[in-house]
């Protein structure tokens, strides 16, 4: 039988629904609207989608939104300023720097601008600390999505074996991290370019979670008959967006696969209206 399919899209639809709830409760018990703001340098198409989706996302619940949008050439002080202006604004609860920002610009520096209580993405290291020390702030979106879809489907993590192909700051990291932590408590391999016999490793997993950007990498015989198979991969091609699963050829093996499009994008985009709900809350309290 194929593997059921993780759908994102119906699920995100519905945490937005139940945030819409929560988010109208706020406002009638406070005097400002929770509010996200983001920021934007240059002009990348694929960021400009991104940012214009979380925006539309951000009026579909409720919360609102605003849009700095600098010019490709913009300093570093110039970024740091705005943030601190940013910072400063009590009518701000969530900050978000779109990235990549250009070259001229640190990164880390300007993430760690970001006051730590508006940081909505959770990159600022203080909250990267938190969550290793198991006492998150805010979640960082994508992982956060990853675990919501497999909560939400009832497919459970303690003591089962995660596989994670993929050690990037922003998802397998902090994944392989909350995916120890206490309540989840997975077994937790973290894979990268350098590891030995990925294929054997794989197929140990009872969740291999995938996040590297190579289309089609992890091929059916990766995979443990009835694994559960999260795609994080995004990879635009000539047939469109496609995972870093061989979907295909892997749904005739897993218990569970998560589709791209339609699978973890959807709930790391509803995560960081959590966040940003968060903010506000913790703001305003
Ligand atoms: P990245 O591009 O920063 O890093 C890639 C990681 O993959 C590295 O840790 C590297 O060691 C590992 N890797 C590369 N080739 C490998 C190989 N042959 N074998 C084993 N490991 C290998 O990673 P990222 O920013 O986490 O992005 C990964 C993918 O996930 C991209 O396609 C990205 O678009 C996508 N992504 C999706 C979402 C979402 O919401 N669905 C969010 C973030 C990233």
């Amino acid at each position: 039988m194929p593997a059921a399919l993780l759908d994102g899209k119906t699920l995100a639809r519905q945490i937005r629904s139940e945030l819409a709830v929560e988010v109208a409760d706020f406002i009638e018990n406070n005097v400002t609207v929770p509010t996200l703001t983001a920021v934007l340098v240059g002009t990348d198409p694929a960021s400009e989608v991104y940012v214009r989706n979380k925006r539309r996302d951000c009026d579909e619940v409720g919360i609102q939104s605003r849009l700095h949008q600098l010019p490709e050439k913009t300093t570093q002080d110039e970024l740091l300023a705005l943030i601190g202006k940013l910072n400063k604004d009590d009518s701000v609860h969530g900050i978000l720097v779109q990235l990549p920002v250009p070259k001229q610009i640190d990164t880390e520096l300007v993430l760690d601008a970001i006051n730590p209580l508006k940081d909505v993405d959770a990159f600022h290291s203080e909250n990267v600390g938190r969550l290793m020390q198991g006492r998150p702030r805010y979640l960082p979106c994508t992982p956060h999505g990853v675990l919501e879809l497999l909560a939400r489907n009832e497919i459970p993590t303690v003591g089962q074996h995660a596989v994670i192909i993929g050690r990037s700051d922003i998802v397998g990291k902090p994944l392989s991290v909350m995916l120890a932590q206490r309540g989840k408590d997975a077994t937790v391999t973290l894979c990268h370019s350098r590891t030995k016999d990925l294929p054997s490793v794989a197929r140990q997993a009872d969740i291999l979670i995938v996040a590297i950007g190579k289309p089609n990498f992890v091929t059916a015989d990766m995979v443990k008959p009835g694994a559960t198979v999260i795609d994080v991969g995004i990879n635009r091609t000539d047939k469109g967006l496609v995972g870093d699963v061989d979907f295909d050829a892997v749904r005739e093996v897993a218990g569970y696969l998560s589709p791209v499009p339609g699978g973890v994008g959807p709930l790391t985009r509803v995560m960081l209206l959590v966040n940003t709900l968060a903010a506000a809350r913790r703001l305003e309290q």
